[in-house]
């Protein structure tokens, strides 16, 4: 990191791989680079071209066809399309069903569809974060138009059963959105063999640059736009495009789909060596699926300890990890994680939760010195704690 602390915190975001910034840096020039993939001169025939070669390779990555990929500017906007966009397209249906541990994007969508008069279903999870086939299936109604389950959740890591909630859908003509923005580039997604609808990916958490994502939307699933201009990405996406940023992602959704393999199997490594030291302290627990979560994530819960306090000890000592969601550290007021609270988990707990999330580039000596910090951050705050010492 160019604060020189070790970077543990890659489900926030992740660093810009050298390879996706050297595919970037022709395209950073603006009209000198290659024009507006609008325009209708050699320049512009040169952006049109970059911006298509980075749809083919995004679409490369989850399985879909170049024509069903929209960009958009990241997982935030990509998550409001699905679930506006689907329910506009849906007119009379007055239904949606979201699970309780969605992203907060998918979350305020949801809500601000409830204050238009829509009826909200909020799914529950069990003790691992997992929503059941079976609440799904008494969920869905006549009137619904549509459900969205995330493929993997940011705070703890649990991998959902989409193939089998999306297949349920499919059955009964209901739309699913998945929101794959964590999984994505980490485990193998390949919408021919799941039946989601639609589904939304960000280039930031996979060594792309931040600012640009993108929806997938099946062929013949209609969506309908929530932005409008110039009628961009097939009329869903209006706005000149980011071609730089989508050079960009389209670079890292390539090496995501080479590397996913290697990936995946050296951050399984370090999640368990990190797993095994920080649960071998006391009063320490995991939160989320013991084998059904993210290859990066470790998410804990530390009795005594207030996540905050923990998390700028750790940034003192040199280790930057998350408190609960980093999405939601930056909003206002200090409100226990809804993802903790919906998996059954006290108020107390929910504040004394950390997120330590490793990357394709973390090492070995890393989390070895991370869990020494760990382990004297801990120590040291409950020895401040009138409460946990008198306990
Ligand atoms: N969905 C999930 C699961 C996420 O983790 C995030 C970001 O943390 C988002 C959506 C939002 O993506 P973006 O930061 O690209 O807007």
């Amino acid at each position: 990191m160019t604060d020189g602390s070790v970077y543990l915190d890659h489900a926030a975001t992740t660093p810009l791989d050298r390879r996706v910034l050297e595919a970037m840096l022709p395209h950073l020039g603006g009209a000198a680079a290659g024009g507006n993939p609008s325009s209708l001169h050699g320049a512009g025939a040169g952006a049109r071209e970059a911006v298509e070669a980075a749809r083919a390779e995004v679409a490369a990555l989850v399985g879909a066809r170049p024509a069903e990929i929209f960009f958009t500017s990241g997982g935030t906007e990509g998550d409001n399309l699905a679930v506006l966009g689907l329910a506009a397209a849906r007119r009379g249906k007055r239904h949606v069903v979201v699970s309780a541990v969605e992203h907060a994007a998918v979350r305020g969508a949801a809500a601000h569809l409830e204050s238009r008069g829509y009826d909200v279903t909020r799914l529950g999870v069990d003790a691992d974060g997992r929503v059941s086939p079976d609440a799904l299936a008494d969920a869905l109604r006549q009137d619904t138009a549509l459900v969205a389950v995330m493929w993997a959740n940011n705070e703890v890591g649990t991998v959902q059963p989409v193939a089998e909630l999306a297949g349920l859908c499919e059955e009964r003509g209901v739309p699913f959105h998945a929101d794959a923005v964590q999984a994505a580039g980490r485990l193998p997604i390949d919408v021919s063999r799941v039946p989601v609808s639609t589904l939304a990916v960000s280039s930031h958490k996979l060594y792309g640059p931040q600012g640009v994502g993108a929806l997938y939307v099946r062929e013949g699933v209609e969506v309908a736009p929530i932005v409008f201009g110039g009628g961009q990405e097939g009329g869903l996406r209006s706005g000149t495009e980011n071609v730089a940023g989508i050079v960009g992602f389209g670079a890292a959704a390539r090496l995501a789909s080479e590397e996913m393999g290697y990936r995946a199997r050296h951050e399984e490594g370090l999640r368990e060596l990190l797993l095994r030291g920080a649960l071998a302290l006391p009063g320490v627990r995991l939160n989320g699926h013991r084998s059904e979560r993210l290859s990066n994530n470790v998410h804990l819960c530390v009795d005594g300890v207030e996540a905050e306090s923990l998390v700028l000890f750790l940034d003192a000592l040199g280790y930057a990890v998350g408190s609960g969601s980093a999405c939601a550290s930056s909003s206002a007021g200090h409100k226990a994680s809804p993802v903790l609270l919906a998996m059954g988990r006290g108020e107390d707990e929910a504040f004394s939760a950390v997120r330590v999330t490793v990357g394709k580039d973390s090492t070995r000596g890393e989390v070895e010195g991370f869990l020494g910090a760990f382990s004297a951050a801990v120590s040291q705050l409950r020895e401040l704690s009138p409460l946990y010492a008198s306990s």
